[in-house]
């Protein structure tokens, strides 16, 4: 049984197994979808938000969450979608974007004032597999509609970049 009220580090810990479906590697905490954690007893409520508006991916992140609380003991989860703020990928952790270029795909860039203010602004993104600079975009939409994918000019391999919000 579970006495304190306040045990939602113990939460996070679950919830650091429950990874994105679309990008293996990375877990809910890490691309920084869980605003809040909420606990009374063995009652727990998740509060999430979706990294890209209609983001198939989210109906799944939340019966995960779900399904891993009660593999964990805590009988009836609650998960809740919070639209605002909406997320950016600020949230997301340095493990989570270290985790996502070793994946291949390039994390979201720093200067976000500089790359982000034009949705159709043409971005420096610098390449996943040899670091280079030297890369182009090919399409607005990659395998997922949050991911755009990119070409290097270098090393020649297409990769996707994880969109700035
Ligand atoms: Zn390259």
């Amino acid at each position: 049984m579970v006495t304190t009220t306040n045990d939602t580090s113990a939460i996070k810990l679950i919830l650091e197994q429950v990874m994105d479906p679309e990008i293996p590697v990375l877990s809910v905490i890490d691309l920084g979808v869980v605003r809040n954690i909420r606990s009374a007893g063995n009652k727990v409520t998740v509060f999430i938000t979706p990294t890209y508006s209609g983001c198939p991916a989210m109906d799944v992140i939340a019966m995960n969450i779900r399904m891993e609380l009660m593999a964990h003991g805590y009988p009836e989860p609650e998960v809740i979608m919070q639209l605002h703020p909406a997320w950016t990928t600020d949230w997301m952790t340095e493990k989570g974007k270290t985790q996502l270029k070793q994946y291949g795909i390039a994390p979201p860039m720093l200067n976000r004032h500089a790359s982000c203010t034009d949705l159709f602004a043409e971005e420096s993104v610098q390449c996943p597999h040899c670091a280079s600079w030297h890369t182009g975009r090919l399409s607005e939409f990659g395998s997922t509609a949050c991911k755009s994918l990119y070409k290097c000019d270098d090393c020649l391999e297409p990769f996707d970049y994880f969109k700035c919000h």
